[in-house]
């Protein structure tokens, strides 16, 4: 019998020549992406981690049966019970944002696995869907358990069908990041900057915070899901060399958008839960710091690798980490009825964690929390408010999130008007990736646009009947507003 080594490249690279079809037809540039080229260009196409079918298998089955000894072991409702409410909930944001997102990549790399240039390209992209089938159905396994405990773990398999606005937002970027974008800029901005520059290493601050917090299921879950990624995530290196070689500013530009792209998304789900949702006691790095030891210095390095140029944006994206998640995590919190899972009110302690890790920003949001605070004794323990009207708020026509770009002193808004119809973006880069592909953008639906076409009710009340929330199931805060500390400093 052929030893692995004396047959695998063989199968690995079974490309053939067409006798009775052009090549373009059998892949179209629309599908499998631009700059198009000749499959002789695409030849010496190579990733370095190179596994056959069998080898996948019984990698996989050993990964699958160890997730599930976990679950065995410390997967049931009580083992839940024992951690902090904040962690929980900052569970309901990942496994919901997690299925979605995962479900999303299967049809990405179904895609590659198809209209990839090369078929070892293909067979990886191949392995990669099966990978993501399985972290879809990770998260869905593990939390289905928890529904009859609190429904709002309902959301992990519920959030992808809603009309809530987290899930507008979140199927405005997996939709053309994941579902709908040829191989080639699958390869760019999910393969090369989502899990290469974001969440391999998310994959590893987030087990390491489990860890901490105790959540043996959630740190074996991410450990698990992130073997597979650090995998499939080598497509992406080899696909932009070769966009790097015929047409550096596509290759430029890809990177751009979908580095921003990704940042905010990431910013929402990763930074909420390092700053605020992780008791303080298990936080072993704020967010900033997080994004400097593992997202920075890699990224710039492979953008230096590569012979590409830092974003055009970067100051702003260096300026954003000190703010924009702190502005989303209020303005949520305020609109937390919006949401499916409840928030955590930083109390003095976590406030003076903060004002260290952030101290030359959180100067403007502590006056904010010490509002919110007073409402909070104004109204009582245990009686939920909300500071907010009946008129919901105004989202970034690009990445469909809350205007929360630049500080509380000066948000970054930027309006233009095309045609009949005015456009508000969150910040310089939504509006540049926006004007860049306007014909791709302009005539999604977000919330405001489906209020004043009558799809969606204008009244901030019934809205939430539309985003599928009922008053048992809405966000909250975590504890009513009944913190220990609250008493203490009250006089
Ligand atoms: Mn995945
Ligand atoms: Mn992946």
């Amino acid at each position: 019998m052929l030893k692995r080594d004396d047959w695998l490249d063989l199968a690995r690279k079974l490309d053939w020549d067409f006798s009775y079809v052009e090549e373009r037809e059998v892949f179209p540039e629309e599908i499998s992406g631009s700059p198009w080229l000749t499959a002789e260009t695409w030849k010496d196409w190579d990733e370095p981690y190179r596994t056959s079918y069998t080898e996948y298998v019984k990698n996989q089955s050993i990964k699958e049966a160890s997730v599930h000894a976990v679950r065995d072991a410390v997967g049931k409702v009580e083992d839940f019970q024992k951690h902090d409410p904040s962690w929980i909930n900052g569970l309901k944001l990942h496994a919901a944002t997690l299925a979605l997102a995962e479900f999303a990549a299967v049809v990405g790399n179904l895609r590659a696995a198809r209209f990839g240039r090369d078929s070892a390209w293909r067979t990886t992209a191949l392995l990669g869907a099966l990978d993501e089938l399985r972290h879809a159905q990770i998260p869905l396994l593990i939390m289905h358990e928890l529904v009859r405990w609190d429904p709002q773990f309902d959301w992990t398999h519920k959030f992808f069908h809603t009309n809530n606005w987290i899930a507008i937002a979140g199927r405005h970027l997996v939709d053309e990041l994941l579902i709908t974008s040829d191989p080639m800029e699958f390869a760019v901005g999910t393969n090369f900057v989502f899990e290469t520059g974001f969440t391999n290493l998310q994959f590893i601050g987030l087990s390491t915070m489990a860890h901490a917090a105790g959540d043996r299921m959630f740190e074996k879950m991410v450990k698990s899901i992130q073997t597979d990624e650090a995998r499939h995530a080598q497509i992406g290196h080899p696909v932009l060399q070769k966009i790097i070689a015929h047409d550096p500013k596509r290759a430029q530009y890809l990177v751009d958008k979908w580095f921003w792209r990704n940042w905010l998304f990431f910013a929402v789900i990763t930074g909420f839960s390092m700053d605020y949702l992780t008791p303080l006691k298990h936080r072993t790095q704020s967010f900033k710091e997080f994004m400097q030891e593992w997202v920075l210095d890699q990224f710039k390095r492979s953008l230096e690798e590569m012979g590409l140029a830092l974003p055009w944006y970067w100051q702003q994206f260096l300026d954003a980490i000190d703010t924009y998640h702190h502005m989303v995590y209020a303005s949520a919190y305020t609109y937390r009825a919006t949401t499916w899972f409840n928030f955590a009110l930083p109390g003095p302690e976590e406030r003076t964690w903060l004002q260290e890790k952030y101290a030359k920003t959180w100067p403007l949001f502590d006056p904010i929390w010490e509002q919110i605070t007073n409402r909070w004794r104004k109204s009582g323990p245990g009686v939920e408010w909300y500071t907010h009207g009946a008129t919901p708020v105004t989202f970034c026509n690009l990445c469909q999130l809350v205007l929360c770009g630049g500080s509380p002193e000066r948000n970054s808004a930027e309006v233009i008007t095309r045609g009949a119809r005015k456009y508000v973006f969150c910040s310089k880069p939504c509006r540049w990736i926006f004007e860049s592909e306007p014909e791709r953008y302009e005539h999604h639906k977000d919330v405001v646009m489906r209020i004043l076409s009558g799809e969606a009710p204008g009244n901030l009340f019934e809205l939430l009947r539309y985003f599928d929330l009922t008053p048992s199931i809405w966000g909250k805060d975590v504890a009513g507003g009944r913190y220990p500390w609250m008493q203490l400093s009250k006089g």
